[in-house]
């Protein structure tokens, strides 16, 4: 998806216009149940156009001074979005730090749009042509409080989207390595683009693209490396910030098909790794369990089978994903992860016949009862395959109602018996049969 960041010295009014901007769609369409949102980073919606919006003020710094904080948001939103909302107030006319927070997005090619809030009655607007001067172009006026003019801003915005390219249409398949900071995450990145031949001819588009990385492995298979919280480039201010970190990871956890969650072998699982994992698991991305530094004495994780088992203790959820112990340091069995990434790809785009489904249906009848009621006895009719990425069934029944969890999750599992779906969430929803 598009990303659109909004940028301003503080006091303008990002929250509000940020808040705006996300009920707009909010209006339209339910928010996902269970999909736990940072508040700073929000999926939005214009006229069909689907966006995330992120509002780099809302981001906290360590070090409270604003030419770092202005700085900094200027970064994020020059590397992160693809398209810029500078964002002043008509309040005090063009100030010295509007003037600071235009000059750092001088330096980006991308789309900048430049909004002036607080413009609340006719007298304000008219006053906007001072903003000309920050050489932005044509200011457009807002109030984010009245809600007026923000129609206009988004059409501006959408206007700017990159043209749509269908990363589906080829055979690439996208991952991304997540984690923690320091499980290791650069160091598997590095050695896999290493060992790997790494296709150099620019892809036409976005900025994005360039920092995701195409490559083959040695099979002729292609990958793109979705690059998280600046691997390959260190020492940004801003990715010190858990709430930039947890922001990147999201947004690589949405470009990817397959998503691999790093663990540490020497520290073992900490609360941090598994709000990673939530994530991902909630966004239906097929998730492989990487476990790294499996060359260090294992203090705190025993033998393999030992830190399984704690993987699949403290990961109920994840019952699905497939556990590799590599070392980046080494390089032992890194290149399983490409591998395991193709099975999983392969698991999670697969279809399966309705036939073939109904047939199995069949047979699952006859190994357990199907839930009771009230006396009312559940009916399965059919099953058919719906969707893919994640794998999606619809069963057929005479009352949604009575389909227990207990029975659902049964039926996943002989999906899961029967096929291989290594490493992807399933769905099985239940519809009345008409
Ligand atoms: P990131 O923050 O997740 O990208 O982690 P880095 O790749 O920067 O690694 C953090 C630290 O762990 C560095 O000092 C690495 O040298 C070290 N490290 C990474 N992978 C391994 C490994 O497999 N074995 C050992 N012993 N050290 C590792």
């Amino acid at each position: 998806l598009p990303v659109v960041a909004i940028v301003g010295r503080p006091n303008v009014g990002k929250s509000t216009l940020f808040n705006r901007i996300i009920n707009e769609r909010l209006a339209i369409v339910e928010d996902e149940p269970g999909v736990t949102r940072d508040r700073n980073y929000a999926p939005a919606e214009w006229m069909g156009h689907k966006f995330d919006l992120i509002d780099t003020g809302g981001i906290t710094w360590e070090d409270g001074r604003i030419e770092e904080e202005i700085r900094a948001q200027a970064e994020i939103a020059i590397e992160e979005a693809d398209v810029i909302v500078m964002l002043t107030s008509v309040v005090n006319g063009v100030t010295d730090l509007d003037e600071r927070v235009a000059q750092l997005l001088y330096k980006t090619k991308k789309p900048v749009i430049l909004a002036v809030n607080k413009a609340d009655n006719p007298e304000q607007r008219a006053n906007i042509y001072d903003f000309y001067s920050l050489g932005l172009g044509d200011p457009i006026p807002v109030s984010g409080s009245h809600g007026t003019g923000i129609g206009d801003l988004l059409d501006e915005i959408i206007a700017k989207f990159p043209e749509e390219k269908d990363n589906k249409s080829d055979d690439t398949i996208s991952f991304s390595v997540i984690g923690r900071p320091n499980v290791g995450k650069s160091s598997i990145v590095n050695k896999l683009l290493g060992e790997n031949r790494v296709i150099v001819a620019n892809e036409e588009g976005t900025t994005r693209d360039a920092i995701d990385t195409p490559f083959t492995d040695d099979e002729g298979d292609k990958f793109r490396l979705i690059d998280t919280a600046g691997i390959r480039r260190r020492g940004k201010v801003y990715e010190k910030t858990e709430k930039y970190s947890v922001m990147r990871a999201l947004s690589a956890i949405e470009r990817s098909d397959v998503v691999c969650l790093v663990l540490d072998a020497s520290t073992g699982i900490r609360e941090q790794d598994k709000r990673v994992a939530g994530y991902a698991h909630e966004a239906g991305r097929g998730i492989i369990i990487v476990v790294n530094k499996w060359d260090m004495p294992k203090k705190n994780s025993g033998s393999a089978k030992d830190f399984e088992q704690v993987i699949r203790q403290e990961f109920q959820y994840l019952d699905y994903a497939p556990i590799l112990f590599v070392s980046a340091k080494t390089g032992q069995r890194l290149d399983q992860i490409p591998k395991m990434v193709k099975r999983v790809n392969k698991n999670q785009t697969q279809r399966i016949q309705s036939s073939v489904l109904n047939d199995l249906l069949f047979e699952a009848s006859k190994l357990v009862p199907t839930p009771m009621i009230k006396g009312k006895r559940l009916r399965v009719y059919y099953m058919t395959q719906v969707a893919t990425n994640p794998p999606t069934f619809v069963v057929f029944v005479n009352d949604p109602e009575l389909m227990h969890f207990s029975y659902e999750r049964f039926l996943i599992n002989q999906l899961r018996d029967n096929f291989d779906f290594t490493g992807t969430p399933i769905k099985v929803i239940a519809r009345k049969r008409k």
